[in-house]
């Protein structure tokens, strides 16, 4: 900065208690002032940046939403030092550090406001290890949150201490990463996952309607006796087999269960080869179980011996009628890393996908977590989570867990800015903001058909499908009068619109296909 460090601004009468800051004016006056242009590596004492912080804040309450100041600011924002023309604050966690960066120009106005002129801010945390988003990386390990509610006796904790409000924060980035990184012991049948709570949509509805099927009729009794589910994480594979498992123990008790991870399975065989009891391995999988689930199936890649084990006892469950399930990040052709005839193997029963959930199903995914959780969410910011989490159930349901902690812990009302920042969410993206245009290009691209042909009279079969689907489309997400859309796709009248989204519809309840296409080009917009 090089310029002058305006005293007169900061101890000015009018803006301040004068009588807070005699000993602060001394000390200025005295020591620093001679030194006022080379500020460079001037460092306040303790006391004067106690006073100077404790009038930013002043400033502060008076410029943001006073249930944001006391959740974020008060207590856990501090000015540390001022020096090289740099305001140095502190906070306790990245996770209250990126909400306060989005306060910057309130900040800057109180600092101005207090000490006369502007200076850039540098926000530094004493504790980055509970920092929300950024520590889930796997690539960083698990984190080991300050905070882990143990167990109710913990709650005493509070009697003697009034826990700090970065203590709360914590404990509720905490559950949060204990949402997206569970701790995973093998696999017990989770009881709370079922078919009742999997929202069904579009984007799930085979893999659904399979797993129901499979419960209802498993092994070579029903239509399935080999399934294999795959889709990105967070999307649900799980969850089914749980549904899977917890229809086939009400329908049928007797029949035996076994619910197990790729990785598990194979410590198990590798446990059961040094205790030389591989024997007991076999014949427990190829002969006492009658439902083999094994999640993650793709984790089998490269383990040869794991493979040779599973391929026997894949062969001798599915002679026998038994019923096989399996779950990947990948399709079979895509697994790197597995023999051929495990691959044959797996594609030989019913191979299904999920996708990412579409606008609906998000909304209503987050509608019955939020009721499960008790947290009551208003149509806008039930809208503002379902247009930025698109990508994966499980986030939509770690913001959930983050709102519902955050709001109980800190006491304070969930509002839609309060939820931005708790969330880290960019601006609102609405859907709806797709244009016409924007659904014309993304069909077009997708079927490889010109927008002119879409546009065009001609009635070729696949370019009357695109364009319907188009017309589907612009019905669906940009929300368009049927006479806008006739008028955009070459002056057609209002009826074939209507007539195209009746088509589309009546379709999508047979056409997998085309709920397929409509999906990705829906996520692709
Ligand atoms: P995956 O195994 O595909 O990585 P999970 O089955 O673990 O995903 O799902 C992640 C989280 O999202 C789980 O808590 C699960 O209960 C939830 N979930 C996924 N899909 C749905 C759905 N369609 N309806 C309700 N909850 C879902
Ligand atoms: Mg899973």
């Amino acid at each position: 900065m090089q310029g002058n460090f305006p005293f007169d601004q900061f101890l000015k009468p009018d803006n301040i208690n004068v009588n807070n800051f005699n000993s602060l004016d001394k000390s200025i006056s005295t020591q620093h002032q001679p030194e006022r242009n080379t500020l460079m590596d001037s460092v306040f004492s303790n006391e004067e940046l106690d006073m100077m912080n404790s009038e930013i804040h002043k400033s502060l309450r008076l410029l943001i939403n006073p249930e944001k100041y006391s959740a974020f600011f008060e207590g856990i924002f501090k000015l540390e030092n001022i020096k090289n023309n740099k305001a140095i604050f502190s906070t306790s966690t990245n996770f209250i550090k990126s909400i306060i960066e989005k306060n910057l120009t309130q900040i800057s106005s109180s600092i101005v406001n207090t000490l006369g002129k502007q200076y850039d801010i540098e926000i530094t945390t004493k504790n980055s290890n509970i920092n929300g988003l950024e520590s889930l990386n796997p690539a960083t390990g698990p984190i080991e949150p300050s905070y882990k509610p143990a167990n109710a006796a913990e709650v005493s904790f509070s009697l003697e201490l009034e826990p700090k409000k970065y203590d709360l924060l914590s404990r509720v980035e905490s559950k949060y990463i204990d949402h997206i990184n569970p701790i995973q012991n093998g696999i017990l049948i989770d009881r709370s996952k079922t078919f009742t709570n999997f929202v069904v949509g579009p984007s799930n509805n085979l893999a659904n309607a399979a797993s129901i099927a499979i419960a209802k009729h498993p092994g070579k009794a029903g239509k399935y006796p080999s399934l294999y589910i795959h889709s990105n994480s967070g999307l649900g594979k799980t969850h089914l087999l749980h549904a899977i498992a917890n229809g086939i123990k009400d329908n049928f008790p007797h029949y035996v269960i076994c619910l197990v991870t790729a990785r598990d399975f194979m410590r198990e065989m590798i446990n059961a080869f040094k205790d030389n009891d591989i024997q007991s391995f076999r014949t427990k999988y190829s002969e006492k179980v009658d439902i083999l689930m094994i999640d993650d199936v793709h984790e089998l890649s490269g383990k040869d011996g794991t493979q040779r084990e599973f391929f026997h006892i894949f062969n001798e469950l599915y002679n026998k009628g038994k019923q096989l399930i399996f779950t990947s990040d990948k399709t079979p052709e895509e697994i790197q890393g597995i023999e051929d005839r495990i691959r044959t193997r797996l594609q030989w029963g019913l191979v299904v996908d999920i996708q990412r959930p579409d606008f609906e199903t998000r909304l209503a995914i987050i509608k019955s977590k939020a009721e499960e959780l008790d947290l009551f969410l208003s149509d806008d910011i039930i809208n503002v989570i379902s247009c930025n989490i698109k990508t994966s159930i499980r986030e939509l349901e770690g913001a959930l867990i983050k709102l519902s902690a955050f709001s109980d812990i800190m006491k304070v009302d969930i509002d839609v800015e309060m939820v931005k920042d708790v969330l880290a969410l960019k601006e609102h993206e609405d859907d709806r903001r797709v244009t016409l245009e924007h659904v014309a290009k993304t069909t077009s691209q997708y079927f490889r058909i010109p927008v002119a042909d879409l546009k065009s009279k001609s009635r070729t079969k696949d370019i009357a499908n695109a364009r319907f689907i188009a017309m589907y489309l612009s019905r669906k997400i940009v929300n368009a009068t049927h006479e806008e859309i006739g008028r955009f796709y070459g002056n057609r009248d209002h009826s074939s619109v209507v007539h195209a989204e009746q088509k589309i519809v009546s379709r999508l309840t047979t056409d997998v296909g085309l709920s397929k296409d409509i999906m990705t080009i829906e996520n692709t917009l």
